[in-house]
């Protein structure tokens, strides 16, 4: 997707520091974190937010689901971690690429909102 930033750090023309990579998913750490531990999950394919999830495509969103607890562990969230989607503009969604953010690596806030 042309102008999308998350389709450049996959493609690999905006540099990132890699989490995990396969064939249909990247990782990759924040770049202003709001953790100690902050990876963005991406699926390759362009997909714009959870509103844009359906039959046809709700696949990636379960391996990427299969994937996220060895890359939270490999990334030391022993204790526990917190995966937080935004979507749309209520929400403060800034990249319209769908991403779900692995948080952790100390005791967060009981407040969601
Ligand atoms: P959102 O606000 O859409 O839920 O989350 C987008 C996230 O992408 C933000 O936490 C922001 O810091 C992160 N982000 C935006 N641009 C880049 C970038 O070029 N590289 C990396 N690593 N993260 C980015
Ligand atoms: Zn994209």
């Amino acid at each position: 997707m042309d102008n999308c930033i998350f389709c450049k750090i996959i493609a690999g023309d905006i540099p990132s520091k890699k989490a995990y990579e396969d064939d249909k998913i990247f990782a990759f750490y924040d770049i202003a974190p709001q953790a100690p531990v902050h990876i963005l999950v991406i699926p390759k394919e362009h997909i714009a937010s959870v509103d844009g999830i359906n039959d046809s495509n709700s696949g990636i969103v379960a391996h990427i689901f299969e994937c996220i607890p060895r890359i939270a562990a490999d990334a030391g969230l022993t204790n526990g971690f917190r995966i937080v989607s935004n979507c749309g503009d209520d929400a403060c969604q800034s990249v319209k690429h769908l991403h779900f953010h692995i948080l952790g690596g100390k005791q967060l806030n009981g407040e969601m909102a």
